[in-house]
């Protein structure tokens, strides 16, 4: 999965409860798309007791930071970026406000004790499994004066007890992301994820398919599933037997308007022969799979504990590209893993020569304390990580340009999300998630339309309306 820095999460205005009085809340979002979701949710906890989004920390009565410790110096970051929000905190006091700061997420999860001795004005610090009680939390806050710290794994769970996800009321929302499954229990050697997310667990399909079609019924056309391990969903299905993945996708492409259902992230291991059926047979599923390896080595994989070889993954990409020949892949790697030598190396270099990406993110490992390859021996100097790194990334960039490069003659399905960066442009994203834009009209938007690519930009498909007549 992708990471970046999000800035403001995208948080859905509505009208505040009556009783409540009206406050600003500001949600710096760090991380996955899950971070962006977790964030989204925090403000519908928060909407009841009168907090309303906005865009500056300058202004909040609520701050909070939703952090990501997946790599890099996670925490550094965490107390430099708290540093800045103290000095507002600071003026606002002189001027008589109040400002509460919250740390949330996966930092807040790994470090929470620190966190409150180095940055004592941090008023609430929560994990990513208990958000939910923020309400709460912010009384307990008020009322002792004291910090407030969450960050157990309750026995509940969150989304039961959270209010019912506001669908997206603005115009223009018409793609969403959906959180289903949280947590992991692979224990990968470099990964935080089974410590600060928790062992791993599925959101019951009744209340997915509800969150679903109230995203559909307010304009969402493409729904993203989110999870850790999201093919690795088992949820509790109206009939009370277990659903996976497969049958979740079945009843998703039923709701009316829903037309793009994509998931993400899987894991190699849980991609069974009914997911890989549904690809080829429920025209809603995008063929467009993010399918992380990591490593080409086999010798790494098994360090890693990942649970596959290098040709199963091979194998597994066979299979989805028959049931689904226009299905294209995109994947995450980590490069310097400890014990990683040229030759381990070689071998992811090949596996991607093997395989072609269309798109890839990839990483210099980066230790994580308490994950059992932080103290492995034989850690990878940081310039021989910074060599192989480049090498990768050139070769990856190679089959991403050729991947967009073929697009140019073809006609594709473009769903049009909002206006183009030039008068009279209108812009969406392929099947394949590559942003396309034609000059077209602004009705156009919302809707999925034929177009035919006609030129490959830097980080962008151009093209003409197919049905140019019908549109004008
Ligand atoms: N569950 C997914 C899987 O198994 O591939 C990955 C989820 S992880 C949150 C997202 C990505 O971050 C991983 O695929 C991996 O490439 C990267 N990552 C995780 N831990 C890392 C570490 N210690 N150093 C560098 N990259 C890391
Ligand atoms: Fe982390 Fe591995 Fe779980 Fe993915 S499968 S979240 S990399 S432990």
């Amino acid at each position: 999965m992708g990471l970046r820095q999000s800035g403001v999460a995208a948080i859905m205005t509505r009208t505040p409860d009556q009783t409540a009085p009206s406050r600003a809340l500001h949600v710096i979002t760090w991380g996955c798309q899950m971070n962006v979701y977790d964030s989204a949710r925090m403000g519908d906890v928060l909407r009841p007791l009168g907090y309303q989004p906005v865009d500056t920390p300058d202004t909040a009565d609520m701050i909070i930071l939703n952090t990501c410790h997946i790599r890099d110096r996670a925490a550094e970051k965490v107390f430099s970026e708290l540093g800045r929000l103290r000095l507002i905190k600071e003026t606002r006091k002189a001027e008589g406000q109040q400002t509460i700061i919250a740390v949330a997420g996966c930092v807040a999860q790994a470090e929470g004790q620190e966190i409150l001795a180095r940055a004592p004005y941090v008023d609430i610090v929560l994990g990513p499994q208990t958000y939910h009680r923020l309400p709460e939390m912010v009384a307990r806050a008020a009322r002792a004066g004291n910090a407030v710290i969450e960050t157990d794994f309750p026995t509940e769970q969150k989304f039961d007890f959270l209010p019912e996800a506001e669908a997206p009321q603005t115009p223009g929302n018409y793609t969403a992301f959906l959180t289903i499954q949280e947590g992991c229990d692979k224990f990968c050697s470099f990964c935080v994820v089974p410590y600060t997310r928790g062992a791993e667990s599925s959101r019951s399909v009744q209340s997915v398919l509800a969150e679903a079609r109230r995203m559909a019924q307010s304009g969402v056309r493409e729904i993203s599933l989110l999870g850790q391990n999201v093919n690795a969903y088992h949820g509790e299905g109206p009939d009370g037997t277990v659903w996976d993945l497969t049958h979740l996708a079945y009843a998703l492409a039923e709701i009316p308007g829903l037309s793009r259902i994509r998931y993400t992230t899987s894991h190699p291991r849980d991609m069974n022969d009914a997911l890989i059926a549904a690809h080829r047979d429920l025209p809603e599923l995008m063929p467009f799979l993010h399918l992380p390896v990591q490593s080409g080595s086999d010798r790494i994989l098994r360090a890693m504990n990942r649970g596959h070889t290098a040709d199963e993954y091979r194998d597994l990409v066979h299979r989805l590209r028959a049931a689904k020949p226009d299905l294209a892949l995109s994947s995450d790697f980590i490069i310097g893993h400890p014990g990683e030598t040229d030759e381990d190396f070689e071998a992811t270099m090949q596996l991607v020569r093997d395989v072609g990406f269309a798109l890839a993110y990839s990483f210099k490992y980066s230790p994580r304390p308490g994950t059992p390859a932080a103290g492995a021996p034989l850690q990878v100097p940081e310039d021989v990580k910074d060599a192989r790194l480049q090498a990768l990334q050139k070769l990856l960039r190679e089959q991403q340009d050729a991947f967009n490069a073929s697009m140019v003659g073809k006609t594709v399905p473009v769903l049009f999300t909002g206006k183009g960066r030039k008068p009279g442009q209108i812009a969406g994203r392929s099947p394949w998630l590559q942003p396309v834009h034609v000059i077209g009209p602004d009705r156009l938007i919302g809707q999925t339309v034929p177009v035919r690519i006609t030129e490959r930009l830097t980080n962008s498909l151009g093209g003409i309306l197919e049905e140019e007549n019908v549109y004008a």
